[in-house]
């Protein structure tokens, strides 16, 4: 915030946000991919400052740019991990099962992506609906034959909805409540389109897993809130409706499941779960607004450590590459100043990347095939939450004494 700004207010609580949990500088959008023939274009630049509210916790960034401007364009496709995939097909089985769901009910997913987990319910014969407001990620998911709208979610499509006189028995939302501006309306939307004894699951990275892992590469610009069991309790109260269960995930480095209901639905009983959760949330921290002052030291001297690793490793004439070209990367080259200077390429899976060049630090992204070829001393591995996954798949590395080098908590090498 400059000195010339009024301080902004909290998105969940309206109060004014006053302390600072991390300041990242500037950096350029996450997912914004530059083209070769843009690289001598002008990028911009947007603060990457979050904080945090003294009254509700929720941690947050102030909305900059525009949903549409994000999204309408997305190049992220779920489909493209293994893992993701797994994870998907499991929560569908045990939802399923679970909430009794069969060919009557109405499952809505709200950033429903290609359809990666839609097409496991209609697999099952259960009826589905996709939200999804990338036009180009939605048609994927229409030629699956999975029923798709393309649209943002909050309190108008859900009316929209509802003037075809149907609520859903499941309403789905993975990875999509912290991109939203107005959380306010989006469980506004969450309340009107969900069925008297429907239930609401939405996942999304736990803030205390984030704290205690360090994980500030998943702070960035399309991630406007960084959430808690207890301050998303607080907002989904503010509307009427209970969290009643809650998993927790290893998912994006460890992630929450919450299960939530109408507030007078008396069949969904508030499990064991929850109090254990927020009792941990408790001991952690999270209540204590010194706790979320003390991050952003750690921070910087995650930053320290892991350049001293990389000049260290230029200077005795080893090559550093990357692997992968997440966004969660972008967030730690951009902070930590990194370009071609100390990392030759990255390489992605997906062939939407490829051939482009990461925002900001202009490093370029081939196809894995690359690393065979040029065969490096290290490979970063920048989706640290995948690490297991393609340390398998990339095992042959070992063939020329190559090592596998993961930059968060702080950097290691296996
Ligand atoms: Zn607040």
């Amino acid at each position: 915030m400059s000195l010339f700004q009024q301080p902004a207010s909290c998105r969940s609580c309206g109060a004014t946000l006053r302390h600072t949990f991390v300041n990242l500088g500037m950096s350029p959008l996450a997912n914004s991919y530059v083209k070769a023939e843009h690289l001598n274009k002008i990028e911009p630049f947007f603060p990457l400052h979050v904080y945090v509210c003294a009254e509700c916790f929720l941690v947050q960034l102030e909305s900059i740019a525009k949903p549409e401007d994000i999204f309408s364009d997305y190049a992220y496709f779920s489909s493209y991990s293994d893992s993701w995939l797994d994870h998907a097909r499991a929560y569908t089985d045990c939802v399923t099962e679970r909430f009794g769901l069969n060919n009557k009910s109405w499952v809505v997913e709200i950033a429903s992506n290609d359809g990666y987990l839609l097409q496991f319910f209609v697999a099952k014969g259960i009826p589905v609906l996709g939200i999804e407001p990338a036009a180009n990620v939605a048609q994927a998911a229409v030629q699956k034959g999975i029923f798709t709208v393309v649209r943002f979610f909050g309190e108008d499509t859900a009316r929209d909805l509802l003037s075809h006189g149907k609520q859903a028995d499941l309403i789905i939302g993975n990875n999509v409540l912290a991109h939203v501006p107005d959380i306010n309306g989006f469980v506004r939307g969450l309340k009107l389109l969900l069925h008297k004894t429907g239930v609401i699951t939405l996942e999304f990275p736990h803030l205390m897993r984030l704290m205690q892992e360090n994980q500030f590469d998943t702070i960035y610009h399309e991630h406007l809130s960084y959430l808690s069991l207890l301050a998303i309790r607080k907002l989904f109260h503010r509307h009427g409706l209970k969290v009643f269960d809650v998993d927790e995930l290893t998912t994006h480095g460890g992630s929450l499941r919450i299960y939530a209901g109408h507030e007078d639905d008396s069949l969904k009983v508030i499990g064991e779960r929850v109090e254990e959760v927020l009792s941990r949330e408790e001991k952690a921290g999270l209540t204590n607004l010194e706790y979320y002052l003390a991050f952003g030291e750690q921070v910087k001297e995650t930053k320290r450590k892991f350049l001293e690793f990389l000049t260290a490793a230029k200077s005795e004439k080893k090559s550093v590459v990357g692997y992968g070209a997440p966004a969660k990367g972008n967030t730690l080259l951009n902070y930590c100043g990194i370009s071609t200077d100390l990392i030759d390429y990255t390489v992605d899976r997906s062939p939407y990347k490829q051939g482009h060049f990461l925002p900001g630090t202009h490093i370029p992204i081939y196809s894995p095939e690359r690393i065979r070829q040029t065969m490096p001393d290290y490979l970063l591995i920048l989706p640290w939450n995948l690490k297991d996954e393609i340390m398998d798949q990339m095992k042959y590395i070992k063939q020329w004494n190559g090592c596998f080098v993961v930059p968060i908590p702080e950097v290691r090498m296996y």
